[in-house]
């Protein structure tokens, strides 16, 4: 296992700062999703610790050791991508045995890795397949296995699920959570998707043009944001943020957080729209209500309610997030 620490570390290209004097400690041992929009910095995170794209400026530890000077075959680390780099003309045995191969593992151990590795991940049925008979979520499995037999102290994931289908994905996530739990490896995880970040992490990292916005426990990050981005960013559909005719204040609220009613509930928050739009999505309905000049979206179980029908629209106090002008949350 091994914890990882940016100490002000700068990444440039071509002397533009994509991350600027970043401290961050990623616990031992621990699932960290590093998540935020295209072209954050995630991945230019991730290849610095890997040692495939060394920082500008400031130090990479690993285990409290600077790894600046040491090359990234010596980190141990491994790294998993999106396009999962198998080798197409070898079977799936083959491609797990490949690095152990190269680094002269006496045959026995390497046949008693495999074989224990690919039981962990649910591929020994297919160890004399090759690739292209497999299935996306398999071929994900041997990328894992592949990366599994080097015995890292710290998994990376580059978007490891953007290739599989929607349905995949969510049972991917669920064995990798799995899988983590049985290694108790460090896991560090890039997403863009704020859903796989909430339901993987330990503790989610969120990032915006190369700043770390927050870093936190998925349900801190959702119930305590720390500004408008995170609130922002986490939640779907996202938070409803307004002005309240106020210049240096804004008032904001969960969509599934107001409640929908013919006649007034009472609550702090209180005011009578009309419905715009109505999206039924199952077990919710999400719902486009306007007042004056604002609209808001609302998430709830009641379907019952017509586009162009007047409604209270109201929020219970403990339920109102309050941002600055510099856009911090303010309140405790
Ligand atoms: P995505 O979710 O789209 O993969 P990301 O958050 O992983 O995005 P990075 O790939 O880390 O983003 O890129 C961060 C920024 O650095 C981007 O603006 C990108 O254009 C820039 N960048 C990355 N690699 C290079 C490079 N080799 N040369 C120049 N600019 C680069």
């Amino acid at each position: 296992m091994a914890s990882i620490e940016f100490v002000k570390v700068t990444k440039s290209f071509d002397k533009h700062d994509v991350i600027k004097d970043l401290d961050l400690k990623i616990e031992d041992g621990k699932f960290t999703v590093l998540v935020g929009p295209s072209g954050c910095g995630k991945t230019t995170l991730l290849r610095m610790i890997a040692g495939i794209d060394p920082q500008t400026s400031g130090s990479v530890l690993i285990n409290g050791k600077d790894v600046t000077k040491i090359a990234p075959g010596q980190r141990g680390v491994a790294m998993v991508f999106q396009n999962y780099a198998i080798y197409p003309t070898m079977s799936v045995r083959e491609n797990i045995e490949f690095g152990l191969k190269n680094n002269k593992v006496p045959k026995e151990e390497r046949t008693r890795l495999v074989e224990s590795i690919s039981a962990t991940v649910g591929l020994s049925e297919y160890l004399d397949r090759k690739p292209s008979t497999l299935s996306g979520g398999q071929r994900q499995r041997v990328a894992l296995a592949r990366a599994m037999v080097k015995q890292p102290s710290v998994f990376l994931m580059d978007e490891p699920l953007s290739n599989l289908d929607a349905k995949l994905r969510v049972q991917m996530r669920i064995e990798l959570i799995e899988l983590h739990k049985k290694l108790g490896t460090t896991f560090v995880y890039v997403t863009h998707d704020q859903v796989e970040a909430m339901s993987m992490a330990d503790t989610i990292v969120l990032m915006n043009k190369g700043l770390i916005q927050q870093e936190a426990p998925p349900d801190i990050m959702y119930r305590k944001p720390s500004n408008r981005f995170a609130a922002e960013f986490i939640g779907v559909p996202p938070m409803n943020i307004d002005d309240l005719g106020v210049e240096d204040i804004r008032f904001g609220f969960r969509p599934e957080s107001a409640v929908l009613s013919k006649e007034p509930g009472g609550q702090h928050f209180s005011i009578r729209g009309v419905i715009a739009t109505r999206e039924m999505l199952g077990s919710e309905t999400v719902y486009q209500v306007k007042y004056k000049n604002s609209s808001y979206m609302i998430k709830c179980i009641e379907d019952h309610f017509t586009v162009d029908q007047e409604v209270y629209l109201e929020v219970a106090a403990n339920k109102i997030f309050f941002f600055g002008a510099d856009g911090n949350r303010i309140g405790e």
